[in-house]
């Protein structure tokens, strides 16, 4: 099947690495473990949206726009790397942020300064009504402004995660791997939607588990099933029956979007202290924590290999100071 790819730029350095974490393997006595590295992609310190985002810039210059504007939560690495891509392909960058500004300016908050982003607040404004304003007054002031939705989840997003499986396909054949069960970290779904549909694509034979980081599966399931399919036909790729293989765990929400409990706490120094690997406090954290505790219950047998997507985001390490160590 060859899917129709659009356009992009890349600025992403692909490949990202296929590592085995075998201390992190034998401590916990479970299955093989590997790691994907897309914590490594670039961009002021990388992570998932780097990939989306080669698309999205890609169509943002397609229709000669010459400003982004997205949105995001405080910490959100979405938004730091929209500001990063958008400085180093020197367009202007607008970034509406959760709630209103804190007190201390760390973590990706910081970095979205230093890339020269414009921050707003959205207090409890609905924020792509803010996002809609700030397009407005760009217009009025002689841009062409492109809206980047929330964690670039749409069919341009997810189109960089269909890539990736063609990616990592190449990998295991390369290394003669096999991969019984991808891991991620789910919330606005692009990514998931894009693994999903690159797995139809690339032959992927294992399964695509997503931990859900902030909504309930059913709901979250259907945004995946959702933005796939509509990938798909983005992509020219004919009518496929993807719901069948969207698979999403809820059990792991916590006490909420970037609330640090004991689950990410304890993942967090675990592949720290194992793998010398940093996961974040809000994602990765917490799909760790959520496969730590999988494999605690013996949801694989010793001889399967499950592989950890590392979807980056430590770069907010440092707003979480309080509730990681004491
Ligand atoms: C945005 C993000 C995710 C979730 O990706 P979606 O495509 O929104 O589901 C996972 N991990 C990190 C570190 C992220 O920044």
């Amino acid at each position: 099947m060859t899917p129709k790819y659009p356009e992009k730029i890349s600025f992403a350095h692909l490949p990202t690495p296929l590592e085995e974490m075998q201390r992190l393997g034998k401590h916990l006595g479970g299955p093989r473990l590997f790691i994907k590295r897309d914590d490594q992609t670039g961009l002021a310190t990388g992570g998932n949206k780097t990939r989306k985002l080669e698309y999205l810039v890609a169509d943002a210059l397609a229709h000669g726009c010459d400003h982004l504007i997205t949105t995001g939560g405080v910490q959100s690495n979405h938004c730091r790397q929209t500001a990063a891509a958008a400085a180093h392909m020197g367009l202007g960058c607008s970034l509406v942020l959760s709630g209103n500004a804190p007190e201390t300016i760390t973590g990706n908050l910081l970095l979205n300064k230093l890339l020269g982003a414009h921050v707003y607040w959205a207090g409890d404004r609905p924020r792509p009504l803010v996002m809609a304003e700030l397009a407005e007054e760009q217009r009025i002031l002689g841009h062409k402004p492109y809206i980047i939705p929330l964690g670039g989840s749409n069919v341009m997003g997810a189109t960089g995660y269909v890539c990736a499986m063609n990616e990592l396909v190449a990998q295991l054949q390369e290394q003669r791997l096999n991969i019984d069960f991808i891991i991620v970290a789910s919330s606005s779904g692009g990514t998931q939607a894009g693994m999903v549909l690159g797995s139809v694509v690339s032959g992927f034979n294992g399964q695509i588990l997503g931990i859900s980081i902030d909504h309930e599966a059913g709901n979250l399931k259907t945004q995946v099933a959702a933005l796939a399919t509509a990938t798909a036909a983005h992509l020219n790729i004919p009518q496929l029956a993807l719901a069948d293989r969207i698979e999403v765990n809820d059990d792991y929400l916590g006490g909420g979007y970037a609330i640090v409990g004991e689950t990410e706490r304890e993942a967090i120094q675990l592949v720290a202290q194992l793998e010398g690997i940093l996961l974040d406090p809000v994602y990765t954290g917490r799909a760790m924590g959520g496969l730590i505790d999988l494999i605690r219950w013996g949801a694989f047998t010793r001889g399967q290999t499950v592989l950890f997507w590392h979807t980056g985001g430590n770069a907010a390490l440092p707003a979480f100071a309080d509730s990681l160590v004491s």
